[in-house]
């Protein structure tokens, strides 16, 4: 404009980029982003950040940002005024409603937008469509660790803080790779282990940076995990290693609980997973001699058939060995989008209201009815996956899809294409435009994180605030807006004006919430969930774990044994994080900084697998599983062996996405896609 601000604003925010949560200052002109300036108030990483946090920003001022509303014309979209988008999502959403019922829509929401965005959207979800088929990407990741915990513990988060974990005598990290995806905590675990003599085991396919400092590798055959933790948490009930007085006073089903631990012996365990019988007693002599044990766990774990289960192996083993309710042990779920934990605590879940109360429970339910002046269904909604299908078999007509790439971050990414072609209407409210954007009929352009207020939800169930550092690009607007304005035309009466407006409304019906307001969060302040009577609670389960007699309990479920692929598809690949890449690479892509550290994309492959293969470096391969292929270069090294093959998921690109060799299978209690128990065979294409 032509009265551009030329002085520099210095504005506190929280990084976008994971779900450590670190906080900073970022120093703008206009639009203009000058630096990032760590304070030392930050409570998460005080002066530290990595990278994305430190680099990653430039995508905020890319020109590939949507910046007025589209609609569609034939193949191709013309631009739109703000009116007319609206009227025609909410006339055509309240069209499809009335035709077809309340299940004739479902909404998908974003672990990358704020709290406050997340509870409107739920809100959206059960008083305007009065449907609870609402869900967010931890269906892609982390729902599997929040059930095993909430079977376990009572609650879905992480047992204390991220300083707590530098208190543990001994870490315990299983399928997941912080030192790339959650940088900042990661280093807390390195200073521990090298300075304080914090022990460390690592339990991963691939012997990345943390495997490589820890004192105990281990690695498991895929989908084996469950077995390893059982078989250890056996031999240490065993030996008379585990902790009767913690479990008499603490936690239920003990007795039945060993007896579903009978079958996992070492030699079971040796057999099944191929991790030594000696390892294993390493591993249970380390956890007894340990001062505090803090698991840590990722997709690894959960995106597996037995994803939830494994969950609950772990959180059984801490309850058996007495490490919870004190800082130093416990369960460390490590969430990964910068605001997956609070888009679960806001509600955007089939089946639960905000603050984790559940639509099975009528005097909660009641509450949000009598708020919202409409009747919630007492089942819960559809899920992710559940909407697919019944886009698919046709009883689901529309959806609206807010800040999330299905397209390509969904597994099984063949069948998820077809599915959106058939949609009636499809809203996409987003910054980019995304591949699912692609389907759609209206695309909402939404901004990021720099440019609203609202706050944040880290992984150790730190709510943080952030605050407005650059105007809004174009006609871009923030998603709150955004929803109340299709809430409006479709017969609501919202008046929202601010985030701490909603928040506040939200707190006054969760009593998790029930001390936390925008006050405690100004500045460099923040709440953490964690009791019921409403207070920041740092460490949980201090006053007993959250059942009605306060007392844990042993889940008692059996492995579930990985998905068997045809003997043709001899490789099973694994995919994960980049440090320098944010995800499926929508934000980071468009960040020049790291482009030019990262240029392209590469399958890795072992050492032994390309020698008998005849592949090097820069080989073409094709790779082929029964759901698609991919065509991309190879990286021989050694981080992976033998037959696994690893594919980092920062691509958007059809011959190099992963999601488009995953496939079907799903977490059996969760419907998580098992997105690593995919095989493939490979074809080598050009050698050089
Ligand atoms: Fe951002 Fe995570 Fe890096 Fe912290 S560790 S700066 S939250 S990406």
């Amino acid at each position: 404009s032509a009265m551009r601000d030329t002085r520099t604003k210095k504005t506190k925010t929280v990084c976008t980029f994971c779900g450590v949560g670190c906080s900073f200052e970022i120093w703008t002109k206009d639009r203009e982003i000058l630096k990032i300036q760590p304070v030392s108030d930050a409570p998460v990483n005080a002066i530290s950040t990595c990278v994305k946090g430190k680099f990653g920003w430039d995508f905020v001022n890319s020109e590939e940002r949507i910046t007025t509303p589209l609609i569609r014309k034939g193949d191709s979209f013309v631009e739109a005024t703000w009116q007319e988008a609206l009227d025609f999502v909410a006339s055509r959403l309240g069209a499809i409603k009335k035709e077809y019922g309340k299940d004739g829509v479902g909404i998908i929401s974003s672990s990358k937008i704020t709290n406050e965005e997340n509870y409107v959207i739920q809100k959206l979800a059960r008083q305007v469509f009065e449907t609870n088929n609402v869900d967010n990407c931890s269906r892609y990741c982390q729902s599997p660790a929040t059930d095993g915990l909430f079977r376990t513990v009572g609650m879905g988060g992480d047992a204390g803080t991220i300083k707590d974990i530098a208190e543990a005598g001994l870490v315990i990290i299983v399928g997941a790779n912080p030192a790339e995806g959650h940088p900042v905590l990661a280093t807390r675990v390195k200073r521990a282990h090298k300075l304080h003599g914090q022990k460390l085991i690592v339990a991963d396919l691939r012997k990345h940076e943390m495997a490589e400092r820890s004192d105990i590798f281990i690695s498991p055959k895929q989908g084996t995990d469950q077995v390893w933790l059982m078989a250890v948490t056996k031999y240490l009930v065993d030996q008379g290693w585990h902790d009767e007085t913690f479990i008499n006073e603490n936690v239920n089903y003990f007795k039945d609980f060993t007896a579903v631990l009978e079958k996992y012996t070492l030699d079971y365990a040796e057999k099944e997973t191929g991790v030594s019988k000696d390892m294993l007693i390493r591993t249970a002599e380390m956890i007894r001699d340990a001062d505090g044990t803090c698991i840590l766990w990722g997709m690894g774990v959960t995106q597996n058939t037995g994803g939830s289960d494994t969950s609950a192996a772990i959180s059984n083993l801490l309850l058996a060995t007495g490490n919870y309710r004190r800082p130093g042990a416990g369960a460390y779920p490590l969430r990964g989008h910068n605001n997956v934990q609070g888009a679960c605590d806001m509600g955007t879940l089939p089946g639960w209201l905000p603050g984790y109360q559940h639509v099975t429970d009528d005097v909660a339910r009641q509450k949000f009815e009598k708020a919202y002046g409409v009747t919630i269904d007492d089942k819960p909604g559809l899920d992710n996956i559940q909407m697919l299908h019944a886009v698919d078999d046709g009883s689901m007509k529309a959806m609206y899809i807010i800040g999330e790439d299905m397209a390509l971050v969904d597994s099984n990414a063949n069948y998820v294409h077809d599915v959106l072609s058939k949609l009636d209407f499809l809203v996409v409210q987003d910054i980019f435009f995304s591949r699912t954007a692609h389907y759609a009929d209206v695309i909402l352009p939404a901004v990021p994180s720099l440019e609203k207020d609202g706050t944040f939800t880290n992984t150790e169930r730190r709510v943080q605030r952030l605050y407005q550092a650059l105007p809004e690009m174009g006609q871009s607007k923030a998603d709150w807006w955004i929803v109340q304005e299709v809430a409006n035309r479709l017969g609501a009466n919202w008046n929202y004006s601010h985030p701490s407006e909603i928040f506040a409304e939200m707190a006054s019906l969760s009593p998790l919430f029930g001390q936390a307001d925008y006050s405690v969060m100004e500045d460099w302040g923040s709440f953490l969930w964690g009791s019921f009577d409403g207070a920041s609670t740092p460490l949980l389960y201090v006053d007993g774990f959250n059942f009605p007699d306060k007392k844990a309990r042993f889940a008692l479920s059996d492995w579930v044994e990985p998905v068997k692929f045809p003997e043709e598809y001899d490789l099973h690949i694994n995919n994960g994080r980049l440090l320098e890449h944010f995800h499926e690479g929508n934000l980071t892509n468009k960040s020049e900084g790291i482009q030019e550290k990262v240029p392209g994309i590469f399958v890795e492959v072992s050492p032994e697998l390309a020698k008998e293969r005849g592949v090097v470096s820069g080989s073409i391969v094709r790779l082929i599983s029964p759901y698609g292929a991919l065509k991309l270069p190879a990286l021989v090294t050694d981080r992976v062996k033998n037959n696994e093959l690893f594919l980092p998921m920062n691509s958007v690109d059809k011959e190099s996405a992963i999601n488009f060799l995953t496939g079907p299978a799903v977490d059996q209690r969760t419907n998580t896609p098992a997105f690593k128990q995919t095989m493939v065979r490979m074809e080598l294409l050009r050698k050089d």
